[in-house]
Parts: C-alpha cells; structure tokens; sequence
C-alpha cells in the first residue's frame, strides 16, 4: 500500500473509530489522522507482558515496528492501521531466541488486511458481486491480493454457500 506516514496526528478521534479499534479486541488507539477519504490510525495492542516463545522467560521489551494494515472501513473511509508492534526480546541469557515481533489474533501475520476487512471485501465480490478490479481499487491493494482475500474468506465464512461467482 501506498500510504505515506509523515502525518499530522490527532488525540481527538471519532467514536465511530475509537469503536471500529476496540471492537478487534485486541487493540487500543493512540492517535488519529483524517485525511480525504483516508483515516489513519495509530494502535498498539492491550498486552503489557509476554513470554519467549522458545524457553517460557519473562520478555523485555525492545522496540516498536510499524505495521500497516488495512482495517474494514469507518464513515465510508478506508481505515489505515498503523500498528506500533512490539519487538520483544528474551531475558534468560541462555536461550538461543534473541528477539521476536508481536503477532495478534486480527490479522495474519505479514497479510496487508484484517481477517475481517478481508471478508468485508469479499463480501462486496461474492454477495454483490462487485468486480475484483474494481474492489482492488477501492481497497487500494493489488489485484492479487484481493483475489487472494476473497479465496481465503471463503474458508473463514460458513454464512456463504456455493456456488461462487466471482466478476
Ligand atoms: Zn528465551
């Protein structure tokens, strides 16, 4: 995705997105930007303490990563996450893991949409039967991703029957 992050931030958000955010439940907004028809949003998530994933210590935390993900939209605006992912790293000397990235349940980890803006857009080909092309677009993420999207979508959905058609 093509979005620039040397932006203006905001503390004031709209309800609508301090919704959209903790409906994940997962996630807490920092901070907001508004931008024509693009909202960009800065979060972070609830968890405070984790574990090394390969001997069980306690994790320090090291630094943050941006991860931008696309979220379902809010007031008809495509909501950009920006997430401040945590990089933690092992507290036992001994262990062979040095540092890891945070992964959450609401997107899959390196995949440019939400689980649930994924099945939002293939909602919009499946059930409205709009274009592909068209949702790539609007979505502004390439064709193949979408098309990818609405594949995957369709094994996260059981509301959907058969048979697809997809434009
Ligand atoms: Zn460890």
């Amino acid at each position: 995705m093509k979005d620039r992050i040397d932006i203006e931030w905001s503390a004031t958000c709209d309800n609508a997105l301090q919704h959209a955010i903790e409906s994940l439940g997962e996630l807490r907004l920092i901070k907001c930007h508004e931008a024509g028809h693009k909202i960009v949003a800065q979060v972070e998530t609830l968890k405070k303490s984790a574990n090394c994933p390969t001997c069980g210590h306690p994790a320090k935390a090291k630094d943050r990563r941006n991860s931008i993900v696309q979220d379902l939209p809010v007031n008809n605006k495509r909501l950009v996450l920006m997430w401040r992912k945590r990089v933690w790293a092992c507290s036992n000397p001994q262990c062979p893991q040095n540092t890891w990235t945070e992964t959450a349940d609401f997107v899959s980890s390196r995949h440019s949409l939400t689980t649930r803006a994924k099945l939002g857009l293939a909602h919009q080909a499946l059930i409205n039967h709009v274009p592909v092309a068209q949702l790539a677009r609007e979505w502004n993420v390439s064709w193949a991703t979408a098309r990818s999207s609405i594949e995957e979508a369709k094994h996260l959905s059981t509301s959907w029957s058969e048979p697809w058609s997809i434009l």
